[in-house]
């Protein structure tokens, strides 16, 4: 919890606001601007400098809010609702100054107040430790012994649906479990859906280290994110296990071809390959709606899901059948 004021007619109002996670906490007082919604428009050419800007939520993740301000000369920010109530948000990173958020009835004197150029003041304890996220993980034993680790994120970020980015991962995983499952189960084999995965990849490095430290990391790691819209299959990750990917999925007839991701874009097949596990990424490659209220169900594409889920079946049973032979990683 935190604390926002603005000016009422005569004297100062506390306004209850969240600090976002991510954000250091942090007392300040400085004259406000408004900004709108923090892009380039909202901002207008506005000279920030020593500000705190107050700016709408919408459209633009709370990250590149942030940044807008930020560059702009900013020393702090508070986001108003754009509907009733309070919200609370993720930066997905760490910002160098406090960034909180109000309700839109809260946020109305407070616009007021920073279009007047008024005093606003933010009172911000920490979020660090403040969040709780969850993995999980099935296998056919409590005592994982995963060969070949199949997983998504099935968080999203403040203000988008998320449904591009992750539930049609999520779904692919429970999906391919689903399948697998009434083929038989193989042993070596495990799906997760990670936690936090938007604010820092923390769920699959939570499960990547612990199984580390039990010396159980899997021989592979297939990771299903952004899968729902968009023309082909896409594959990211080291050359000889993407080029087997694409010549699996032109056996089944579906086209797929290398990827990288987008600069400064991440997911959780990092996790694993920074603990030295090679990993094979499937995306649909459509990145245009992820982070935004526009990343809706409606949008989703069930032929691409499906393609995406095809490839990633035919990519998972070579990759077992490779353990099972012994000549994948020990
Ligand atoms: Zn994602």
């Amino acid at each position: 919890m935190a604390t926002a004021s603005g000016p009422g007619r005569s004297r100062s109002a506390a306004l209850e606001a969240l600090t976002l996670a991510g954000s250091p906490g942090g007392k300040l007082s400085a004259a406000g601007a408004y900004v709108g919604l923090a892009d380039a428009a909202g901002i207008n050419g506005q000279d920030l400098t020593g500000k705190i800007a107050v700016a709408d939520r919408g459209s633009l993740n709370f990250i590149d809010k942030y940044q807008n301000v930020k560059a702009a000369g900013a020393v702090g920010l508070i986001v108003v609702n754009n509907r009733p109530g309070p919200f609370s948000g993720n930066l997905t990173t760490l910002s160098s100054f406090p960034v909180v958020a109000v309700s839109q009835e809260d946020g109305a004197g407070l616009v007021a107040a920073a279009k007047a150029g008024k005093t606003v003041a933010i009172d911000a304890p920490p979020t660090v430790g403040l969040t709780k996220a969850l993995n999980v993980v099935a296998g056919t034993s409590p005592n994982l012994n995963c060969r070949v680790l199949v997983g998504g994120h099935f968080d999203t970020v403040p203000g988008a649906p998320g449904a591009n980015d992750n539930g049609s991962g999520a779904s692919n995983v429970v999906e391919l479990a689903r399948a697998f499952a009434s083929d038989g189960l193989d042993d070596g084999l495990c799906f997760a859906l990670f936690g936090a995965e938007e604010s820092g990849l923390y769920g699959s490095k939570a499960l990547a280290d612990r199984l580390k430290t039990q010396g159980k990391l899997p021989a592979y790691m297939v990771n299903l994110d952004v899968t729902g819209i968009g023309d082909d299959v896409e594959v990211i990750g080291p050359a000889e296990l993407v080029q087997r990917a694409i010549d699996l999925a032109k056996n089944i007839g579906i086209t797929a071809s290398k990827s990288q991701l987008p600069a400064n874009a991440g997911s959780d097949h990092q996790s694993f390959e920074d603990a030295g596990v090679p990993a094979v990424f499937f995306t649909s490659g459509d990145f245009d709606t992820i982070h935004t209220p526009h990343d809706v169900f409606a949008d989703i594409n069930a032929k691409e899901l499906d393609a995406v889920g095809d490839a990633a079946y035919a990519m998972i049973k070579s990759l077992l059948a490779e353990v099972a032979r012994g000549q994948g990683r020990p």
